[in-house]
């Protein structure tokens, strides 16, 4: 799976780095993305795309 982080919808709330930390992290107010998920946190990442609220996070298989 491969995440990407739309910077132009992303609004920096912090919460896709709060629930998979090493994957997201919020820098200069956009989420980046600081690595690929493996095992568990693939559905952790998927929790946290869900979760967005502006459908920034982009996942693909
Ligand atoms: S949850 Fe969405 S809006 Fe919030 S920091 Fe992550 S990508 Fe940005």
């Amino acid at each position: 799976m491969t995440i990407t982080v739309d910077a132009k919808r992303c609004i920096g709330c912090g919460m896709c780095a709060a629930a998979v930390p090493g994957i997201f992290a919020v820098e200069g107010g956009v989420s980046v993305v600081k690595g690929q998920p493996e095992g568990a946190q693939e559905r952790r990442a998927f929790d946290a795309a869900n979760g967005c609220p502006v459908n920034a996070i982009r996942i693909t298989r």
